[in-house]
Parts: structure tokens; sequence; C-alpha cells
């Protein structure tokens, strides 16, 4: 089989890899990758949302299998142009994409069919937003309806905070996707990741894993796309899972079928479980980045033969094999980051850091230059162990990462912190 991935981030890096590990595939594409993925695959020059050169290129290059890794091609309808040339591919149809692709959908989605989520107003102009911030007070969190790679939301803990996101907001920071902004209550807890194949009605879970969103170590400083992740999380107990099944992803299913959106892809919800009980903070119609890093360690079959068999409607017989070991994997990215930063500088000692076999490094922002891998974006590189548990996959993760140079390099050094403090009590 031939198979083209789409995107050229770290969660790309992590599909491919482990798309090549699958003996029914002899050739992988990525449109468009990056240096890591260079070394493993075949890169493709076309952007992940030239929707109409990937329908040629998939057609020339007679491909078996499309795999959608980020938002934007299945919000911009990737998968519907596929299919109507008689395409396969995995991924959601745009009817669905919506989900992620607009907040306001999304919380007017999970009001309906009672999903339980913060509770939420919608506006479309500053003077009632403004309005509507006065009458329930600080904190409160704004977001930006649509796709602003993660940092359309702002959690604010005063008034005048609020205030100026809903300004920025409607000043045009997000351009057209905060025309409309969503205005909730601040929900309190902890965060985890729950991430599943679906197809219709039907679902299989993958295991749970928990992002770290902030830049800075404690949780401090800005939102990010990601600092790093790991796989399982004990925060989501068999009880959490089963509600999270119940009253999260199959009504959300199945309402999406009663919409006329019937899904077909991934579907990760990120949640807060606290004192509120277990919350939708939001839908994401693809596998984070990063937590598909350390799921895909995880996974031991093949992730090719389930992909088809769940795009045949089968997906009741998809019996996926995990390891039990944990997965962790912390980004490295470029001094700056999620702000401005610069681009360039040669990476070294990833071979270094890759002699331990359960260490392995996937790039996002990089690119090669005279036989050099050099940095390329903000977050750089995913570099993943996996342990017998979170503390030898944590030191193993941060042995690796300290053999790892480039200028301006920076990580978070407490990735896991959570979950190590949940087995110290
Ligand atoms: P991404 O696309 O990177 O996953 P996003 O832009 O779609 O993120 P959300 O996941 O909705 O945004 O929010 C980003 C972060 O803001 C959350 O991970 C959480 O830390 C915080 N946050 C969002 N909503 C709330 C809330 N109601 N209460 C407390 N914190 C929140």
């Amino acid at each position: 089989m031939r198979v083209l991935v789409v995107g050229n981030g770290g969660r790309e890096h992590a599909l491919v890899w482990k798309v090549k590990q699958s003996p029914l595939v002899k050739e992988v594409y990525c449109a468009s990758g990056n240096a890591g993925i260079g070394k493993i695959a075949t890169r493709v020059n076309i952007s992940p949302t030239d929707i109409y050169n990937l329908v040629r290129f998939a057609k020339e290059k007679n491909i078996d299998l499309t795999i959608v890794g980020p938002e934007q091609p299945l919000s911009e309808g990737i998968t519907d142009r596929f299919e109507a040339e008689g395409l396969k591919i995995f991924g959601h149809k745009k009817a669905a994409a919506v989900l992620e692709a607009s907040k306001v959908f999304a919380k007017n989605f999970m009001k309906k069919y009672s999903v339980p989520t913060a509770k939420f107003e919608s506006f479309d102009n500053e003077k009632e937003a403004i309005e509507f911030i006065k009458s329930v007070g600080a904190p409160i969190v704004i977001k930006a309806d649509g796709l602003a790679a993660g940092k359309g939301v702002v959690v604010a803990k005063t008034e005048e905070e609020a205030f100026q996101a809903v300004k920025d907001m409607f000043a045009g920071k997000f351009g057209p996707a905060s025309k409309r902004v969503v205005i909730e209550e601040f929900l309190e807890g902890e965060e985890a990741s729950y991430i599943c194949f679906v197809k219709d009605d039907k679902f299989l879970p993958m295991p749970t894993s928990q992002d770290h969103k902030r830049a800075f170590d404690n949780d401090e400083g800005p939102n990010t796309g990601g600092m790093g992740a790991y796989s399982p999380t004990s925060l989501i107990t068999p009880q959490i899972e089963k509600e999270i099944q119940e009253r999260i992803i199959l009504p959300t299913l199945k309402g999406m079928i009663n919409e006329g959106r019937p899904m077909s892809g991934f579907l990760y919800a990120g949640l807060m479980i606290g004192p509120k009980g277990i919350n939708v903070l939001e839908f994401n119609v693809r596998m984070g980045d990063p937590e598909t890093q350390p799921i895909m360690r995880r996974l031991k079959s093949d992730l090719v033969e389930h992909i088809l068999q769940i795009l045949e409607g089968d997906i009741d017989n998809v019996k996926p094999q995990w390891i039990e070991d944990y997965a962790i994997g912390v980004v490295m990215a470029s001094k700056g980051y999620p702000d401005s930063y610069q681009k360039g500088f040669e990476i070294t000692g990833i071979d270094e850091a890759e002699k331990d076999p359960d260490v392995v490094v996937f790039h996002a922002g990089t690119e090669e230059k005279d036989g050099k891998v050099i940095t390329n974006g903000g977050r750089v590189l995913t570099v993943t162990a996996t342990g017998k548990d979170i503390n030898q996959a944590r030191e193993k993760v941060y042995a690796a990462v300290e053999k790892i140079h480039f200028e301006g390099a920076f990580y978070r050094k407490d990735i896991g912190f959570r979950e190590v403090n949940r087995f110290k009590n």
C-alpha cells in the first residue's frame, strides 16, 4: 500500500513513524513533513491546506490511504474532496469538523445534547460582551470562535483582563476567527485528554493522556499548543472513563448524526475534571499534539490495519494492543515561543539521545539544510521515552533531552508532575 500523511508537526512524525511499521505499507508520503519525517518517508512539497494539489498527487501516485493530521484541511473540506474522487481518507468531513472549527457551534451543540460543559454565552459585539463580563465577574474565560492554533483562549483572572481580551478579539486579533467570541464560566480542576477513533455512532478509545498547555514549569506563562504529555493518566479512573464514554462521547456521536454531521476519524475531548464533575473544555476533530507522540509509542498493533477496518465500518472488531509501559513526550521549543522566535539554528545530539532504545525523537519545526538539521518553528522536537512507570519514563526522557542542543532551546522540566505526585500519596 501507499499511504499519504497530511501535516508537518510532531503529531505527523509520530503517525508516519507508526504507519511505516505496518507490514501492509510499501511507501509512505508526507505533505509536507519536516526533517525527521524526511528521514523515514518521502516528503511531498504540497501544503496541508492545498487540497487541489493533494487530490492531484494522491491520484497520480495511486495513494491507497490518506491520514489527516491537523484540523485546518479537515475544516476546509479535504475529506469531502478526496471522497468525491473515490480516494480513501481517514478524517472528518467539513460538516463534522465544525465541532472544532467553531466554538459557538460546539458550545450550542453540547447544550442541545446535554454534554457537560462550562456555562457560556456567545457574542458578536463588544458592548454586550463587556456587559456580560461585568454581570458575571472574574475569573472568566474568553474564547475566539474559530481556529486560532490553541492561542485564541484567554483565562482572565480579572475583569480588566477580560475586557482587554474582548477588545483585542473584536479588533481582529485572530482575524475572522474572533468575529464572534464565547465567554464561559471558569472551571477549576485538572485537565485530561480523551482521544478515540470514531465512526458514525461507534467509538474505540485510545489510552488516556495529559497535556501541559502552559509554556513554563508549574503551569506558568502563556498557553501554547502543548509543551509535553504522557500516557496513561491515572486521573482518569475506570469509573471516570465510563462516565466520559456514556455522558460525553456517545451523546456527541449520536448528536452529530442527528445534526446530519456524522463523524469519521479521530475525536479528541479536552476535559476538565474537578469539583463540578467532568466537563468538556473543547472538542478537537484530530489527535492532539503532543498527546499523539506518547500514545503512538504505546501502540503495539498495526495502525494502518486498524484504520482500514474502521473505514470499512467494522470498528467493533478492531482490537488494538497497547504496551503497559508509560510513555512521555517533552517538547523542546525555540526561545520566545509561543510569541516570536528565531529560526535556523543547528540541532545536535538527536542520534546520541536515541541511543537509548526506549527513546524516540519526533520532529516538529525542523528543516534540513546542507546536511544539517536546523530549527524551523516554535515547537521544534518532541522527545519521547517509555518506562515501566512514570518516574522511569521521566528519567529517560530528560536524560535524552539533555543530550540535544540548539541555540535558545527551552523545555519544561516538570512534564508528568501531577502523575508523579499522585503516586507519592
Ligand atoms: P487547543 O486548540 O490548543 O487544544 P483551544 O484554543 O481550542 O486549544 P481550549 O482547549 O478551549 O482552547 O482552551 C485552552 C486552555 O484554556 C485549556 O486547555 C484550559 O487550560 C484553559 N481553559 C479553557 N476553558 C476553560 C474554562 N472554562 N475554565 C478553565 N480553564 C479553561
